[in-house]
């Protein structure tokens, strides 16, 4: 698996004129070679020149954690008393052209490019964005199996198991963080839980305000599946709204027909069409009952070992969808003050059409009050 991806990035490192890929903290260092550097001010770094082997700079009292493939990266441990950044320029070489992960921190980049007057700097993103975003058959497998979890979850919510009227948004939101882990996450990235005109703010903060009787409840959710070590998780992402009690038929209405929006653009994100096209899709059908003025944001976003990853379905994006690529479809409509909802799934381009991960009903769920 690395091996590939190693040679598919030295490939795009070929064509795009790069002589070295230096990975730091984020998520294509694991996504690359497996391993995932700390958070912190001690650099790790891998170094990637196109036509030399990679080498895995790090602290030493931290190689412990690598797990290793010699046929594919020497380690390098620096000590307390060394200058990592020396390190990463002597195993550069005197190499120009580089592309440093998106993620790295400043602190590091200032210190190589005053270390490298001379050389020329692109974000990682440019090399590896489009190799991730073209996910392998193991890869769509991990994300199905993350899809499924938060699948079953979403059903929980949907037919009342979870219990919404008299708790807090936090508690809710902490009992599906719980259900995430339960279902094979080794992390829990958000459990988003707005209830009545808190749906109305697409990001909503869960917070301490109780759920009533006769209120919608939008839940967005997901996490990062556990994975064998040295080996990166893959993400969920679902969004269910609930009603508690008989919803208004003015919501009905708007929810309805956003259902349709939502289920079209999944059927319309075939291989060959247009990122933006996808987008417009939902957007010309909400529009048609005048509820494309609320959808306050893009359709959707890819999805892998991070959560937010290319392609974007957004207006502006005139990228063909290839098969490969797995990316939200998630439309909404944000009423301020009054109410909002959202139906998100994880789709698949695949040559044999759009493969919808998520496949739990996507209807206005209602609970008694
Ligand atoms: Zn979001
Ligand atoms: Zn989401
Ligand atoms: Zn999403």
């Amino acid at each position: 698996m690395f091996g590939e991806r190693l040679s598919r990035v030295r490939q795009a490192m070929e064509t795009g004129g790069i002589d070295a890929v230096l990975l730091s903290v984020g998520p294509d260092l694991p996504w690359l070679i497996g391993y995932e550097a700390m958070p912190l001010e001690r650099l790790t770094m891998l170094v990637v020149p196109v036509d030399k082997p990679a080498k895995l700079i790090l602290p030493a009292f931290e190689a412990a954690r690598v797990v290793e493939h010699p046929e594919l990266f020497a380690i390098e441990g620096w000590g307390e008393t060394d200058d990592p950044i020396h390190r990463v320029v002597e195993a550069l070489g005197g190499t120009s052209r580089l592309a440093i992960g998106d993620r790295t921190w400043s602190r590091f980049l200032v210190g190589l490019q005053q270390a490298l007057p001379a050389s020329d700097w692109v974000a990682a993103g440019e090399v590896v964005g489009p190799i991730r975003a073209v996910k392998t058959e193991a890869e769509i497998a991990a994300l199905q199996r993350a899809a499924s979890g938060v699948d079953r979850i979403a059903e929980q919510l949907r037919t009342g198991q979870i219990p919404l009227i008299g708790r807090t948004e936090a508690a809710v939101s902490a009992d599906l963080g719980q259900r995430i882990k339960d279902e094979g996450h080794a992390k829990v990235n958000f459990a988003i839980v707005a209830s009545g005109e808190n749906a109305a703010s697409p990001h909503h903060h869960a917070g301490d305000k109780v759920i009533g009787p006769n209120e919608v409840v939008l839940c967005d959710f997901g996490g990062t599946t556990a994975e064998p070590e040295g080996e990166p998780g893959y993400c969920s992402d679902i969004t269910r709204c609930v009603y508690t009690g008989e919803p208004p038929a003015e919501f009905q209405e708007a929810y309805d027909i956003l259902q349709e929006a939502q289920a079209q653009a999944v059927s319309g994100a075939t291989v060959g069409t247009p990122a933006e096209a996808v987008d417009a899709i939902a957007r010309t059908r909400l529009g048609e009952a005048d509820l494309d003025k609320w959808f306050l944001h893009r359709l959707g976003h890819g999805i892998g070992v991070e959560e937010h990853e290319d392609p974007y379905l957004v207006e502006g994006n005139t990228e063909p969808l290839v098969a490969g690529n797995a990316f939200s479809i998630e439309p909404g409509f944000y009423v301020d003050g009054k109410w909002g909802a959202r139906i998100e799934d994880i789709v698949v381009a695949t040559d044999d059409g759009p493969l919808a991960l998520n496949t739990v009903g996507h209807d206005l769920a209602v609970v008694e009050a």
